[in-house]
Formats: C-alpha cells, sequence, structure tokens
C-alpha cells in the first residue's frame, strides 16, 4: 500500500480544485460551464494509476483471492476501511464501516455418488466429474433414496408468458430433471418469453426455487456451455469446496433437499437408459404445451455435510449530504472473490484481479474523487463494498435485505463489476438499460464523452441477475451495473467480442484472473468519470427515479416510496 503518494496527489488536486472553482464561479455564469469546471479537479484525480495500484493489492497473493471468512477478508476489509478512512469517509454503519452478516458454510463430502436405477444397466455418477449437488438446509445428511426422476423441461411457472412446466405434475418427493435457460433463447422466438434475451426464469436459482415451490425432493440442472454462459469447469469450481450461505429463519428447511447440476453428457446416458433421445426432447421442451416425461428411473444420492457458522462483512462508507443527507446514491461493487482452494495443484489462489478487484479499486477511487469537490453534493454518497457476491449475491442480497438506509430514500444504485481492461470505447454497455430513469442520467453523460449507450450485448447470458444490483431491483431500488463497452475505438467490435470470450474462456473464475501490468485502463478511467457523473447529478438532484412501465419492479417502488410519505 502507498498511501504518501496518494494523499500527496490528493492535496495538490484539492489545491488545483479550489482556484479552479474560485476561477469557474467568479467567471463564468453558467450553470452548465460551472459544473463542467467544478468536477474537473474530481474528475482528474479518478486515474489508471491509481486503479492499477490499488487492483494490484486486491488482486496480490498476499489477499489470498479474498475468499470469504478467511484471513483474505479480513486483510481485503481492512484494507477498504484504511482507505476509507484516509480519503475521510465516515463509517456507513454507525460507528462501524462494517456490516456483520451471518453465514453457514455447507461443505459437502466429495466422494458422493449418483446412483440412477430403473434401467437394464444401472448408472453411477461421480462428484464433480459428472455431477455437482449441494443441501441449502442447515443439516449434516440429506438424502435420496429411489426417488423417481421425471424431466421437467425448463423448470418454469410463468403465468405472464403463458407457461407451466409442472403443470398436472406432482414432484413431491422426486427428482426433478430440467433444461437451463429459458425457452425463448433456445427457440430464438421473440414471441416465446424474451426471446433470445434470458429471463429470470432461465437462471438456475431461479429453478432451483421453483422445484422447492412445488415440493421436489432435488432438482438438477442439465449443463449446456451455451445457454448456461458458461463452461463447465467454472460450475466444478464454484460448486465445489466450502459453499457460503445467509441462514434463513426455517434453517432454509423449505428448500429442495438437493439442488444441482449434471453434466450434459450424463443427462445424455440417464435420457438414453429411459429410451430417450436427449436432443429431440430438448426440441419439445422449448415448445408451448410441452408434457413433463417420468424417466422410469430412480435416483439415490446421499450429501453429507460438515457445517461451520461464520460471519462475513459488508464494508460500507458514507460522504454525508451537504443539504439533505438522509437521502443516498449508491456506488457499489463486491470485494469478495474464490478465495484459495488447497486441492489444486500449482496456483491455488484465485486472485480475481477483473473480478472483481477492479471494482472495488474503483470504489476507493470514486471516494477520493467525490472528496476533491470543494462542496459535497447535497445527498449523501454510499459507497459499499458488499461479500459473497461469488456465492451466489449473499452480501448485496442481505443488505438490501436488512438496509442501513431506508430503501425509499435510497436514490440509486451504480453497481461495478469487472472493469474493462482492453480501452477505450465507443460505447458504454449498461446491464439494465431502459429498465428505469437512471437511464437519462447515463445518457447524458455519455453522450458528453462522445459515447453511446448500449444494452447488454449478450443478454441470454443473463447478467441482469448475476450480480449485486439485482437483490437491490428486487427491492425496488433503480439498480444498474454499468459494464465497459462493446465497440473499442482502436480496434473496433469484433475484435473486443473476442477479448471478453477469451477472458470467460481462460480466466473467468479461475486462479488464471491474475493482475496484469499490461492492461489498458484507459477506458475503465473513462467509465468511471462517467459514473462521477452520472452518481454526482443524481447526489444534486431531488428526484427519486423510478423504473419504468411494465418493469416487474415498479410496484415494490411504488409502494415503498407511498409508505414512506405516510
Ligand atoms: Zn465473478
Amino acid at each position: 500500500m502507498n498511501n504518501a503518494p496518494k494523499r500527496k496527489s490528493m492535496l495538490s488536486s484539492l489545491a488545483i480544485g479550489a482556484v479552479l472553482a474560485f476561477i469557474g464561479f467568479g467567471f463564468f455564469g453558467c450553470a452548465k460551464e460551472s459544473e463542467e469546471k467544478r468536477l474537473q479537479p474530481a474528475l482528474s484525480s479518478i486515474t489508471a494509476e491509481d486503479l492499477s495500484q490499488d487492483t494490484k493489492i486486491l488482486a496480490s497473493d498476499e489477499f489470498e483471492g479474498r475468499g470469504l471468512a478467511s484471513e483474505g477478508e479480513i486483510k481485503t476489509i481492512n484494507f477498504l476501511r484504511d482507505e476509507f478512512q484516509r480519503v475521510g469517509l465516515k463509517p456507513g454503519n454507525g460507528q462501524s464501516y462494517f456490516q456483520e452478516i451471518p453465514m453457514v458454510v455447507i461443505t459437502a463430502d466429495p466422494d458422493a455418488r449418483l446412483d440412477v436405477k430403473g434401467a437394464k444397466k444401472a448408472l453411477s455418477f461421480v462428484y464433480k466429474e459428472d455431477f455437482v449437488a449441494e443441501t441449502l438446509r442447515v443439516v449434516e445428511e440429506a438424502a435420496l433414496k429411489d426417488s423417481e426422476m421425471v424431466f421437467a423441461g425448463y423448470g418454469i411457472v410463468a403465468p405472464e408468458y403463458n407457461w407451466n412446466d409442472y403443470e398436472g405434475l406432482d414432484v413431491r418427493g422426486k427428482t426433478v430433471l430440467v433444461l437451463v435457460n429459458d425457452p425463448g433463447y433456445v427457440t430464438q422466438d421473440p414471441a416465446l418469453f424474451t426471446g433470445r434475451s434470458m429471463t429470470y426464469y432461465g437462471r438456475w436459482t431461479y429453478k432451483y426455487e421453483e422445484a422447492a415451490r412445488q415440493g421436489a425432493a432435488a432438482v438438477f440442472i442439465v449443463h449446456e456451455t451455451e445457454p448456461a454462459a458458461y463452461p463447465w469447469g467454472v460450475v466444478q469450481n464454484g460448486w465445489t469446496g466450502p459453499q457460503f450461505n445467509l441462514v434463513s429463519e426455517d434453517n432454509n428447511m423449505s428448500r429442495c433437499a438437493a439442488d444441482g447440476w449434471l453434466r450434459v453428457e450424463a443427462a445424455r446416458q440417464i435420457f438414453k437408459s429411459a429410451g430417450l433421445d436427449y436432443d429431440a426432447i430438448k426440441v419439445q421442451a422449448a415448445q408451448r404445451g410441452f408434457k413433463a416425461v417420468p424417466l422410469g428411473l430412480k435416483a439415490s444420492l446421499t450429501l453429507k455435510n460438515s457445517l461451520r457458522n461464520v460471519t462475513s462483512n459488508n464494508v460500507i462508507a458514507l460522504l454525508p449530504g451537504s443539504e439533505r443527507p438522509d437521502e443516498y446514491v449508491f456506488y457499489m461493487s463486491h470485494w469478495d472473490h474464490f478465495g484459495r482452494n488447497p486441492a489444486l495443484e500449482g496456483d491455488q489462489i484465485f486472485n480475481g484481479a477483473v473480478d472483481n478487484a477492479t471494482g472495488t479499486a474503483a470504489l476507493i477511487g470514486l471516494a477520493e474523487a467525490f472528496k476533491t469537490l470543494k462542496h459535497p453534493p447535497l445527498r449523501s454518497i454510499v459507497f459499499l463494498a458488499v461479500t459473497g457476491e461469488e456465492q451466489g449475491l449473499l452480501g448485496s442480497e442481505y443488505y438490501a435485505t436488512h438496509p442501513i438506509y431506508p430503501t425509499a430514500k435510497t436514490a440509486a444504485v451504480i453497481n461495478m463489476d469487472a472493469l474493462n481492461t482492453y480501452g477505450p470505447m465507443n460505447d458504454i454497455t449498461v446491464v439494465g438499460y431502459g429498465l428505469s430513469e437512471l437511464d437519462q442520467y447515463i445518457e447524458a453523460a455519455a453522450k458528453e464523452a462522445g459515447r453511446t449507450v448500449n444494452q447488454d450485448p449478450t443478454p441470454e447470458k443473463g447478467s441482469y441477475f448475476r450480480s449485486d444490483h439485482f437483490p437491490f431491483a428486487k427491492q425496488g431500488i433503480p439498480a444498474v451495473y454499468p459494464s465497459g463497452g462493446t465497440d473499442s475505438i482502436a480496434h473496433g467490435k469484433e475484435w473486443t467480442l473476442a477479448q471478453r470470450d477469451k477472458y470467460t474462456a481462460e480466466k473467468y473464475h479461475k486462479p488464471t484472473d491474475e493482475f496484469d501490468p499490461n492492461w489498458d485502463l484507459s477506458g475503465a478511467i473513462d467509465d468511471l468519470r462517467l459514473l462521477f457523473k452520472v452518481g454526482y447529478r443524481l447526489a444534486m438532484d431531488t428526484a427519486f427515479p423510478n423504473w419504468k412501465e411494465g418493469t416487474q419492479y415498479k410496484a415494490k417502488r411504488d409502494a415503498d416510496i407511498a409508505a414512506a410519505r405516510q
């Protein structure tokens, strides 16, 4: 950590800022111009050098991959607290910079086998090679014994799309096999669901929740790389070893005894032994009127858990507003990654440099920029570094359901996850663009930077449900996830997408996601300066942005704001 040079640069920016603000105030009457001048020192305080330096620290082996409830967590949250303190932010949770979150760590016995009987030849599948499974129940053992297997298509009950894979089906005590994503994606038919773009019904979390509501004993999603949006290796890494979970009041007993993924090769064998052709039945499942198919097979599986209660922490810091400190604009990033896996040969540390040391470092840079302003904005700015994103958005879910600041007074959330390391872009991609009134703030700032705003170019990957803004959206708080761009100024679109695909294949959620001094962070700096303006303007505004008509989150926001008025 190099505090000294940063302090110096902050002081000198402060001095320049004061001078520029004075000149701006004295010589220019126009409000626009004066905002431009007023923000200049803050904007130029956001530098690639700082971003690179903090990313390097957070992604260093010393931080051990920023695993939850580990030495790595202690180092990470203390680093963030020290940085927020150094910058001059106040503790965001009373006297504390931390929000403690009770969790349970469930470690499944890796020797589990999934046995499938009923056909001539019994099948037996190996944990991690062929399948992964866990129980969210806080119990030491969860078992399936000769549980009848049934194929329930996409495992979706969506009245608004007139779709019900569980229609007339009683799955109590049974083991359900379902496909990943949704019928709209697979058929590319815009009349089905939302066509190519994934709905929440396509997400694995939804499929597990729905199977539990139906009373199933177990649910397995058939993994295929394209519709899942990531290869089997990502499932393996993410699903083996200790699993962190929030603890509900019923100790998660309303969940299925087992939730899992099946490798597609294993699924093919199961369907084959049931006398069915996987590829043919997959096509049928995407057609309206598809009926679930009993497989005539029985599944047995014993999951042995060791349970450990732990505490993990969100880190939260506050820049109080100068006029309306009880209204809030949030910047958020997840600080966690996958920690260390001692079972791996060679490099055991998941450094998570891009994902999400970059976004976490950006929080510090933005905080410094706001402190560079001569006058803090009218509303408070909250800097929230959440835990457990990689374990299923745990820290953001916990904050959104245990808010420190009233949700109705939270104007907006800007989420940052995995910044652009490929240089300047003609555009900025905003996951969640088109959903809320935050669009206009982003469009204005993008236009000033000569950039266009794009929707998520790969909505089939379901990005909107895969990062920390989503739990806030579920609580009605307008939230967006600006995520780099798709059109490199120097190299064009094809090149940019190729870089992204290469990252997903080679580094995403692997120990190879390491800090690289050759990154071009200038595009990330463009993004952060743009996001600074967006947050600043939201914090100078009186409006509480809402969701657009027809979005599923608007009713919650309306009710929340109405309740706060009473
Ligand atoms: Zn990640």
